[in-house]
């Protein structure tokens, strides 16, 4: 048992004051639980304070009416977000990608926030007996000789292979989302697409956010392209699983061309992974099984497959043609 403070906290003003006294390292926000207290109980994870922050209601919240983009409170529930039907017109990239998440129970507790720092699944990581520098910088790394059939071919270092595990915010990648961050030093917008990091020789740190900032909401810009859009998640059974591969694609189609074309890949990758060569080649070009394919290719073109995940090399370039003619059958209802 790990003896550690616990702090409710009713504001966010509260979390940040909590979060700035004593040592930040060891604080942690505590929302829905489900990665936290998971990994606390392995022993994985420790903290000398827990900030609730469940009772936040500021937080709590979203809207998806607004003209400008969509918002999301930090503790929103995966659930709630889920069923808005809005979302579900209009951006069912979004919406799948929360609804093949985990399951109902633990998506009723989990919020959207909690969701984004989810930590990865490497089974080396979450059991303690194995050698792993992101739990334990300079021990070494189990996975590159070991059991990598789940780890990355994308952005992986010699430290660390782990891929990040998470559905939402692969395809909040795709929409270019922005996450609003606090800390008792101001408030400062991050690029979703930059909020995780490669891992480099620090593994152990996942994101750019410093340990006493606040996650207070996500953004997502209004965009005709939400419409045109599916998040596919290829995995070993079909519910309650994490991505083997997933893409989210969506496009914009005007005129028999496409306009624009988004691709972000997840279970492959150490962060979520925008494909921007394969999104450039479908530009002013007509949308067919042909082209989406080359995209396919493209995407996968500068992976460097493990001895376990080679055979996604062939499953990677067709998830995401066949996510590209999805979102495109979409755009044409
Ligand atoms: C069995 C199982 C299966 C799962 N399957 C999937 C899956 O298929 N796909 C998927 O995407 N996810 C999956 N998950 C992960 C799950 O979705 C996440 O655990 C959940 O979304 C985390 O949200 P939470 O609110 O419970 O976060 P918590 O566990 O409370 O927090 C997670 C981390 O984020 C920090 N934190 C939380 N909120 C904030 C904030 N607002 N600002 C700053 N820091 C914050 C916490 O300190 C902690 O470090 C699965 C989880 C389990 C246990
Ligand atoms: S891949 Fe990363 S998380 Fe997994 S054992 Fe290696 S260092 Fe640890």
């Amino acid at each position: 048992m790990q003896n550690f403070a616990y702090v409710r906290a009713t504001s966010v003003a509260e979390a940040l004051r909590a979060a700035a006294n004593g040592s930040a390292e060891r604080s942690r926000f505590l929302a829905g639980g489900t990665t936290l207290v998971d990994l606390m109980k392995l022993g994985v994870m420790q903290a000398q304070q827990l900030i609730d922050i469940t009772s936040v209601s500021e937080l709590q919240t979203f809207t998806t009416t607004r003209k400008t983009e969509l918002v999301f409170g930090a503790l929103a529930k995966m659930s709630d977000v889920a069923a808005d039907p809005t979302l579900l017109r209009q951006y069912p990239a979004l919406v799948e990608s929360l609804q093949k998440a985990a399951s109902e129970q633990l998506r009723n507790m989990a919020t959207v926030g909690g969701n984004l720092l989810q930590r990865t699944r490497c089974e080396y990581f979450r059991d303690t007996s194995y050698p792993c520098n992101k739990r334990s910088p300079g021990a070494g790394c189990a996975a590159l000789e070991g059991l990598n059939r789940g780890h990355a071919m994308f952005g992986g270092s010699s430290a660390c292979i782990a891929t990040y595990p998470g559905d939402f915010a692969v395809a909040l990648a795709a929409f270019d989302a922005l996450v609003d961050a606090v800390s008792t030093r101001g408030a400062r917008t991050i690029a979703l697409r930059d909020l995780h990091r490669l891992p480099g020789d620090t593994p152990q740190i996942d994101t750019v956010l410093e340990p006493d900032e606040l996650i207070v909401r996500i953004r997502v810009p209004a965009t005709p392209l939400g419409h045109a859009s599916t998040f596919q998640k290829i995995r070993d059974r079909e519910s309650y699983a994490f991505a083997t591969i997933s893409c989210a694609a969506a496009v914009l189609v005007e005129n028999g061309v496409v306009r624009d074309a988004r691709i972000a890949l997840g279970g492959v990758a150490t962060k979520p992974w925008r494909a921007l060569v394969a999104e450039r080649s479908l530009l002013d070009e007509p949308l067919t099984r042909e082209t989406a394919e080359r995209a396919g290719r493209l995407a996968f073109a500068d992976a460097q497959p493990l001895k376990a995940n080679a055979f996604k090399m062939s499953l990677g370039p067709k998830t995401v043609a066949t996510s590209l003619m999805i979102a495109k059958e979409r755009g044409e209802k």
